[in-house]
């Protein structure tokens, strides 16, 4: 192999993961990517910059339209997602900014977007607020009801589909490619944010979908430090959301991004962990006297479990699970834990726990959550990479414990 040739996909996520989207040679024959912590280039005359307006050299011009590192994270990110079919990806600020990127630069004034429940709250709210100050309309509809959808479509004014798979808490998985054949018929681009399944477990892209985002902050940077989004698609159309970000101005910057590349060389093994001891973990709880519901795509009680397996490599690291009592019993269970923190996020290397009555929803009264579908008894546990055994010790005592 020439020392400049990036490996080229097709290779397994572990080889991607690595090498993918970098030069084999970097600058000063460094192994790593440098962080090119610059607000702007310099052009060494007139003719430099009139070239580069041409089209004649590729270069940097200023940090807002891009970066050489923010770049080898978006080339790796997009060949994970897509390894076979040429993709590209835009970083964003964090996994929000990518969403509310998107839905600025396609949705005009006067069009209508379709939303499935139990969606990322925050998109809920940008669409319900703001997207409505701009003379843009919504309907939401159930996850996975395909009838529905179809129904809620308004001809001429439906422009975008929004879903995520899983979704969260409860971790739908829609069938994807039934959705994306209907919106294709029906000339409606989609969306799906894929931050709990991570290019690792589902590739929505190569089911027809046209877009996907990830919060990067969670399992692609995978180490709980740094706040990141992407958006992946077609080169075309994600150079026109790059247009949009060179104006909206919600850019990665180069720390965070080389702090991606760097989680990133690791996600492949990482996401095996958390796959199986997301399985291990759902399996253990669906077995305990104290617990009455579990919510995991990858057990057979999960509604969504055959479409999950068909369409997905493994299930993840986050499980969703009710105890058997009240607010306050749950509670009495996530503080016996010893091993995950109490925090909101998930797709670290370390276990995060949390209770979504009280860290998400915790102005709202119990009818209200429950009007929502969000019970007090809920708990969303994300395992991070520690011993399997070691967490299903921990959530025995502390079950064990009532
Ligand atoms: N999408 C999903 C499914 C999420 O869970 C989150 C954050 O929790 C986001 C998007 C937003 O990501 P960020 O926190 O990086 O803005």
């Amino acid at each position: 192999m020439s020392s400049d040739q990036q490996i080229t996909p097709p290779d397994g996520p572990s080889t991607a993961a690595v090498h993918a989207g970098e030069p084999r040679r970097r600058p000063y024959d460094s192994i790593t990517a440098p962080i090119v912590q610059s607000a702007t280039y310099t052009f060494a005359d007139t003719a430099a910059l009139i070239d580069f307006h041409e089209g004649r050299v590729e270069r940097e011009e200023y940090g807002r339209y891009g970066n050489p590192t923010v770049r080898a994270a978006e080339a790796k990110l997009a060949a994970l997602e897509s390894p076979a079919e040429p993709a590209a990806g835009l970083l964003c600020a964090s996994g929000m900014n990518a969403i509310t990127t998107v839905l600025l630069a396609m949705l005009p004034t006067g069009s209508h977007v379709l939303l499935t429940n139990d969606c990322y709250r925050r998109t809920r709210q940008f669409v319900r607020t703001m997207l409505a100050r701009l003379g843009i309309t919504h309907t939401i509809v159930p996850a996975g009801d395909l009838v529905a959808l179809e129904a809620a479509i308004i001809p001429g004014q439906t422009r975008l589909i929004i879903s995520e798979a899983p979704t969260n808490p409860y971790l739908r998985v829609p069938d994807l490619a039934a959705l994306a054949a209907l919106a294709r018929r029906r000339r409606i681009k989609t969306l799906i944010d894929a931050t709990f399944a991570t290019p690792y477990n589902l590739r929505p892209l190569r089911l027809g979908i046209d877009l996907v985002v990830h919060s990067g902050t969670k399992y692609l940077a995978g180490h709980n430090d740094l706040l990141s989004g992407v958006v992946i698609g077609k080169p075309g159309i994600v150079g026109a959301l790059r247009e949009a970000q060179g104006m909206l101005g919600g850019i990665c910057d180069p720390h965070s991004a080389f702090l991606l590349l760097r989680g990133l060389k690791t996600f492949a093994l990482r996401m095996e962990r958390h796959n199986a001891t997301g399985m291990a973990v759902a399996q253990f709880l669906a077995g305990h006297a104290r617990i009455s519901r579990v919510h995991y795509p990858g057990l057979e009680s999960h509604p969504d479990h055959a479409i999950a397996s068909e369409l997905m490599r493994g299930f993840g690291g986050v499980v969703s699970f009710e105890v058997d009592g009240d607010l306050h019993a749950t509670a009495a269970v996530i503080d016996r834990l010893r091993i995950p923190y109490i925090a909101p996020s998930l797709g670290g290397v370390e276990s995060l726990v949390e209770q979504p009555a009280l860290m998400s929803f915790y102005e709202l009264t119990s009818e209200e959550r429950l009007a929502i579908g969000m019970r007090d008894n809920l708990i969303r546990l994300s395992c991070g990479i520690e011993d399997t055994a070691d967490l299903i010790a921990d959530l025995r005592q502390a079950l064990d414990a009532a």
